[in-house]
């Protein structure tokens, strides 16, 4: 196995954008002309955030001339988009990447790419544990990259590739990297940078030109996605989704991940008024007690915290709340706990997910004892599974009787379509009795704290 590299590289620390990097001139690939535009193959893991950059890096592909999205056997180019949240998600890199110099040493010219949270954290040493790694860029600075590859593929490019329809309905933009708030247990500014938001035109043309191949309902992306703010016009998140809610063709749009101190009444009020924008709210609260909040620097307090959430129910009709919690942070007490305990039993979310903590190195928190037994915490975790599954049955079962509208994503391996609701719950149709790509409206018939069971009688919406 491989052993982990050091933490933060200097790039990171300093919050810069890593500039391209690339094998030393003896090097470097070798670039055969193929008579044909070279084809990129592109692979990521981690969060929704890489997935919205796998689908820019596609876009910019195919406008500089290359065929993105192929598969690995018929690409010329690998490009991997990582993630280093967890230890194992790096493993998972170094896995596909032994993979990749296999397929890299099976015909001369390939090459592989590395951008993404690995990337910027490790820096310029990870070209030198990987000899069979080519290139590594910052996925927020990606112009050396492709200016590279245009000046030596140039023989070989023949103008902008049409991107292949889309067979997605939903999709993930990004519209803001980074994030300034140092909660004391995250990489992601580490790794991420500072907030720097996408002007509202150039994030409106994007998902025009998604649902122009067929997507139906995008997700806007952000660390901080309430912080967010145009470059020029000073323009903020309620005024992104009312430009974006105009694009025609858009059915359904979302965003995540909000913090609560962004949690302003002008976002409440634009959830309610926009008619694509979902009654679904992810404001993750982390945990129930003032004195832990302050240890993560959360910089807020739970009676704040409860105020966001009564005048966001207040605001807008039918809106379903989720949350983030972290259980047995750093000398995480019982009574601090049960603050949290408190806090889910009160405000009865839809959703939690809830994870233990884990000491992510190069933080403020890994400098304080972990100091929370393991059993202690996948107790505490328990308890909170278990608590938070009989009040998401509660509520689920809450809506049987009522009409819910489901956007259909697929079907079932015994014929079932099933789909999210506006308030993103999954829900099942009877069988054979909507095809994807559909929007319906049924009754609830039926309910588990998982997901909705619609009946027969579904109206195409
Ligand atoms: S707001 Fe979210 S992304 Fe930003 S530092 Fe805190 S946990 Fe990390």
């Amino acid at each position: 196995m491989t052993s982990p590299l050091p933490v933060l590289s200097p790039s990171a620390r300093g919050f810069r954008p890593l500039p391209l990097s690339q094998r030393s001139p003896a090097r470097r690939p070798i670039v055969p002309l193929l008579g044909r535009p070279p084809r990129a193959h592109l692979w990521h893991i981690g969060c929704q955030m890489n997935e919205a950059d796998h689908e820019m890096l596609a876009e910019r592909f195919a406008e500089i001339g290359f065929v993105p999205d192929v598969a690995l056997d018929d690409a010329d180019l690998a490009v991997l988009v990582t993630c280093t949240v967890r230890q194992n998600a790096e493993q998972k890199v170094y896995g596909k990447f032994r993979e990749l110099t296999e397929w890299k040493r099976a015909r001369p010219g390939r090459a592989i790419a590395m951008t993404g949270c690995m990337a910027v954290e490790h820096g310029s040493a990870l070209l030198r544990r990987l000899p069979d790694l080519d290139y590594l860029f910052d996925v927020r600075d990606s112009d050396g990259f492709f200016a590279r590859l245009q000046a030596i593929h140039a023989a070989d490019l023949d103008g902008p590739v049409s991107m292949p329809a889309s067979d997605r309905l939903l999709a993930y933009v990004s519209v803001m990297g980074g994030c300034n708030e140092m909660c004391t247990y995250c990489i992601v500014p580490f790794v991420r940078g500072r907030e720097a938001s996408r002007p509202v035109a150039e994030v409106v043309e994007e998902v025009q030109r998604l649902v122009d191949r067929g997507v139906r309902e995008v997700t806007l992306l952000g660390q901080n996605v309430n912080s967010y703010r145009d470059p020029r016009s000073g323009a903020g998140l309620p005024e992104l989704l009312a430009a974006v809610d105009g694009v025609p063709g858009l059915w359904r749009l979302r965003f995540l991940t909000s913090h609560p101190r962004n949690a302003v009444p002008e976002l409440f009020a634009a959830m309610r008024d926009l008619p694509t924008v979902c009654e679904q709210l992810h404001l993750p609260v982390q945990a129930g007690d003032d004195r832990l909040l302050r240890r993560m620097r959360r910089l807020y307090t739970v009676e704040e915290y409860l105020e966001k959430i009564a005048a966001a129910r207040a605001t807008v009709p039918g809106l379903a709340l989720t949350t983030d919690i972290i259980v047995g942070f750093c000398a995480e007490s019982d009574e601090e706990f049960g603050g949290t305990v408190r806090l889910l039993e009160s405000v009865r979310f839809d959703t939690v997910h809830l994870q233990a903590y884990s000491v992510r190195p190069g933080t403020a928190a890994a400098r304080r004892p972990d100091d929370v037994p393991l059993d202690e915490k996948k107790r505490r975790l328990n308890h909170l599974l278990e608590l938070q599954r009989r009040i998401a049955l509660e509520r689920n079962r809450a809506l049987i009787g009522t009409t819910v509208q489901v956007l259909v994503e697929g079907r079932t391996e015994d014929g079932r379509p099933y789909g999210r609701t506006r308030q993103g719950k999954i829900a099942l149709l009877a069988a054979h009795s909507a095809v994807a790509g559909q929007l319906v409206t049924a009754r609830v018939g039926g309910a588990t704290a998982w997901q909705l069971s619609l009946e027969a009688e579904a109206a195409a919406a």
